[in-house]
């Protein structure tokens, strides 16, 4: 069915930023076919009311099934050993990561989020749950050097994921599987070099956590005077299929063996800067030609899971951090979003921009609210002007899944009963932890 949106600003995200006022854009079902070319007998003309038009949003790192946790002990200093770690060991379920994702999806697509990276367990469920929703994504089963909620063993993650990947790999055009070692200090070096192997005889990625910790970088240090990055350098590590996840702590040599590897980045400043961790030199890292994504993290460190939020901290901490408000400018940062986002998740020849050919995933921005006038420049009243709310309506691969700023398909109020519902013995031992602190 051939559709075309009209009465919209375009702004294509594309390597020359084209840019289009008033103007239209035509697909084809999933497919972009036309800019601007009105010539073309349509069966549907949507009225975009003078909106922005823009790529779908990458949300290159999440942890869907987390949605339980947000606002629970946010200012507790330790937060991961004193909440974390006890409430996943005891609480979580398959059903609750189920119905979490279908939450955690919700506020995406709503935010116009149309693209997101996960790392969790049980990630056959949160793949049903992406399948129901509709988004796209990219699902990595963790593995830890501990039982986790879905085995009784360490490293059980291992088997799950090869069960998982060979489940789903090049089965949906949705759906890309990648491996999620958790980080660089939670696995052995010689479950890391079977991991590393895995990766390259299934032919998929892997995400993880790096240089994120402060005792992180000292167990590095200490055990084999290195950072963690070129300690992944040493086991032959490094490579553009290694998504590194938030890189805050960095010496120069690693910024170039990250820019030598070709070494993709998602910087997370929503969850860096909320634990106080620091803020990652992606000013730098932009300037030496590495890739950089953008990740709200899951709901509990980050809190919310759409890029809009996300955009207007990302060049507040560089500005700030090089104390130089000229750098990475909002065109710059809305890219990190969609096509310098795509490019990181090797995912550009198909979409983060708005080009004939590439799929027609896409947002539209209404500019009716209070908070989106006047404009003078396009990408500016994005970044720093927007919010999730002036999300009007959202395509993925050319199907809307948001209409005036609601789930078409889905009754927002209902996923927040189911996950309500499945929170219940999470909720008691929540309350048991942070009687424990007071
Ligand atoms: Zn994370």
């Amino acid at each position: 069915m051939l559709r075309r949106i009209e009465n919209v600003h375009i702004l294509c995200m594309d390597e020359e930023y084209h840019e289009y006022h008033d103007s239209s854009l035509t697909f084809d079902d999933g497919i972009i076919v036309a800019i601007n070319d009105d010539s073309l007998k349509v069966d549907e003309v949507i009225d975009g009311k003078k909106g922005i038009l823009l790529p779908g949003m990458i949300n290159a790192h999440s942890h869907l099934g987390m949605m339980p946790f947000r606002s629970l002990g946010d200012d507790c200093k330790d937060r991961l050993r004193r909440f974390l770690f006890p409430l996943e060991k005891r609480a979580m379920t398959k059903e609750l990561v189920y119905t979490s994702s279908l939450y955690s999806i919700a506020e995406m697509l709503l935010g116009g989020v149309t693209n997101v990276f996960d790392m969790y367990y049980f990630e056959e469920v949160v793949a049903e749950a992406v399948k129901e929703m509709g988004i796209r994504a990219t699902l990595a089963e963790t593995i830890l050097n501990d039982v986790t909620p879905d085995s009784d063993k360490p490293y059980g993650g291992i088997e799950y994921a090869k069960a998982f990947i060979q489940k789903w790999k090049d089965k949906d055009p949705l759906i890309a599987v990648a491996l999620g070692p958790h980080a660089t200090n939670t696995l052995s070096k010689e479950k890391l070099l079977e991991i590393r192997d895995l990766a390259k005889e299934l032919g998929v990625k892997i995400s993880m956590h790096v240089s994120e910790m402060d005792y992180e970088m000292t167990y590095f240090k200490d055990t084999y005077n290195m950072s963690p990055i070129e300690f992944l350098e040493s086991i032959n590590m490094l490579s553009d299929d290694l998504l590194c996840v938030h890189v805050i702590h960095t010496s120069d040599h690693d910024l170039e063996l990250l820019q030598k590897y070709d070494v993709p980045v998602a910087f997370c400043p929503g969850s860096n800067t909320k634990a106080g961790k620091g803020v990652a030199r992606v000013y730098e890292m932009l300037q030496k030609g590495i890739k950089v994504a953008l990740g709200t993290d899951g709901p509990s460190s980050g809190n919310r899971l759409d890029v809009i939020t996300l955009l207007g901290i990302v060049p507040r901490t560089q500005k700030t951090y090089y104390h130089d408000r000229s750098i990475l400018s909002a065109k710059e940062t809305l890219s990190l979003a969609t096509l310098k986002g795509a490019k990181a998740l090797k995912q550009d020849h198909q979409i983060g921009s708005l080009e004939v050919g590439k799929l027609a995933d896409m947002v539209l921005i209404e500019t009716d609210s209070v908070n989106m006038f006047p404009i003078h420049d396009y990408y500016s009243a994005i970044v720093y002007s927007a919010l999730p709310s002036n999300v009007s309506r959202v395509w993925v691969n050319g199907k809307e899944l948001v209409k005036d700023g609601k789930l078409v398909y889905h009754d927002l109020s209902k996923l927040k009963e189911g996950l309500l519902m499945a929170m219940h013995d999470f909720n008691k031992i929540a309350k048991e932890l942070s009687e424990d602190i007071a």
